[in-house]
């Protein structure tokens, strides 16, 4: 008996460049990736961008940056071995392969197993609603299966505008899905599929066959909107004798109420998610588990640790529901790991002293890098307040000057080397206790804020420094006054 050979594992991601970098998209890129490093195999972009009324190259770009941004890396691209674009490996793309569908066309051409169809639009129209009078499924009648050689010249000849249609075979077709098992059509119901305008103008799904094939594809992993062209592809394949790599659909994103994810509650592009503030190893992890669960409760996962978790069986069948709330918190988390250097460097801020300081005071509370600015904007300039706002509760005006001048005094003999919370803490809380930490803490928290809520006083002074904090307290004994 030959043991069968265990083909490599190949999967692609095939983005067509008439939009930006949807989070669907990227999550079927994620997790081919996945299971690409998971099992020694290789990742493959293939940009398919045959459409050429739809495709435009900033929409390529957007894929490729945000693709680049994820750590989503392609491992191969059509000049071998070299990373040549932009220190990348250039993708693959569909129009730079026209030689290659050409050929594969006139094959089936030849084997009479597609045909040059000239009927018109009205023509075709015509046949759709006599079909949909009759309370038939609308499919193509089939009229140009028969013309012969002799009649295709003439109407080329006369400039008849024409497509080539595959000769769908009236089968079932069946194919066992990675994730939701035995899938059967009834390829009766298709009707001959138009597969290209020309022999050099080939549509999505004679493109894809003939790539996946080309380009030796083990397992095509991609949204569940494509199940329906899964039997068309498989037919081709059938026609022009290719194997057949095995297929995973994976759940659609949805919407909170569960229609399919839209602009209308939240972005869909990746570079809209970089733009509010999120960071990419969030985003990753927080697409993994749009659809996939890992086996323990483990909510947070670098992508090395998805390549080992992750498991295509254990993808659901049902829709993934997009929860922004659930994506702040795990930016969130991931903010609260990073030092206060990484933090500037996201930012795009410099490592001043005073900005290291603000940031590790405020990172805790980050969902995204823009909140940075909102948390943040009155350690730069004191907001304006009302000298009411200093006193607390039922204390008067003349306790609570008092109270801040204490705290001034302290401060000011404490070295501006010691002013960290812990040392500000041990300093002035016995005087705080002894005042009543309301009378003590809240006017100096006010007086270093300028706000009715924001952090405690301690932070607040440690992100300041000594100068800015001895004169934010000077200003609100002056409004005591
Ligand atoms: N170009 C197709 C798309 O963007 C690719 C689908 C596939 O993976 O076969 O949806």
């Amino acid at each position: 008996m030959v043991a069968k050979k265990i083909k490599p594992v190949r999967v692609r991601i095939a983005p067509s460049p008439t939009g930006y970098l949807h989070i669907g998209t990227a999550r079927t890129a994620l997790f081919n990736y996945l299971f690409a490093k998971q099992n020694n195999g290789s990742f493959i972009l293939r940009i398919e961008d045959t459409d050429l009324e739809r495709s435009e190259k900033r929409f390529e770009e957007d894929i490729i940056n945000s693709l680049q941004w994820l750590g989503l890396d392609w491992d191969e691209g059509p000049v071998a071995g070299k990373k040549t674009y932009k220190g990348k490996f250039k993708p693959y793309r569909q129009t730079e392969r026209l030689d290659t569908y050409e050929k594969y066309i006139n094959k089936l051409l030849e084997d009479h197993a597609a045909y040059y169809c000239f009927c018109t639009k009205e023509e075709l129209e015509n046949q759709r609603q006599a079909a949909l009078a009759e309370g038939r499924a609308p499919k193509y009648s089939g009229k140009c299966r028969s013309l012969s050689a002799e009649e295709v010249k003439q109407n080329m000849a006369i400039n008849q505008g024409h497509v080539i249609r595959f000769k769908v075979p009236e089968v079932t077709v069946s194919f066992k899905d990675l994730i939701r098992g035995e899938i059967s059509f009834d390829a009766t119901l298709i009707g001959d599929i138009v597969i290209a305008k020309d022999p050099r103008v080939p549509l999505y799904n004679f493109a894809v066959v003939v790539d996946d094939s080309e380009m030796e594809i083990s397992h095509v992993i991609r949204g569940e909107d494509h199940i329906a062209n899964t039997p068309k592809q498989i037919l081709i394949q059938r026609a022009l004798g290719l194997d057949q790599p095995e297929y995973a659909h994976l759940p659609l994103i949805l919407d909170p109420d569960r229609s399919k994810m839209s602009k209308r509650y939240s972005a869909t592009s990746i570079n809209e998610y970089k733009e509010q503030g999120f960071l990419p190893e969030a985003m990753v992890n927080f697409m993994a588990l749009l659809g996939w669960h890992p086996q323990g409760d483990k909510e947070t996962f670098t992508i090395e640790e998805l390549a080992k978790e992750f498991d295509l069986t254990r993808i659901q069948k049902a829709g993934a529901v997009f929860n922004i709330a659930k994506l702040k918190w795990v930016n969130g988390q991931y903010i609260k790991k990073l030092q206060p250097e990484q933090l500037m460097l996201r930012l795009g801020l410099p490592e001043t002293k005073e900005n290291l300081r603000v940031g590790a005071i405020v990172k805790d509370r980050l969902e995204t890098l823009q909140d940075f600015a909102a948390l943040t904007d009155f350690l730069f300039k004191l907001p304006e307040y009302e000298a009411g706002l200093l006193v607390w509760q039922t204390n008067t005006k003349e306790k609570t000057k008092e109270n801040l001048e204490s705290a001034r005094k302290i401060l000011s003999n404490i070295e501006e080397a010691d002013y960290n919370k812990k040392y500000l803490d041990e300093v002035l809380m016995p005087t705080a206790i002894a005042q009543g930490k309301g009378d003590y803490l809240w006017p100096l928290r006010v007086a270093v804020s300028g706000q009715k809520a924001s952090p405690g006083p301690f932070e607040i002074i440690e992100a300041l420094g000594k100068e800015k904090t001895l004169e934010r307290i000077q200003i609100a004994i002056d409004k005591l006054i």
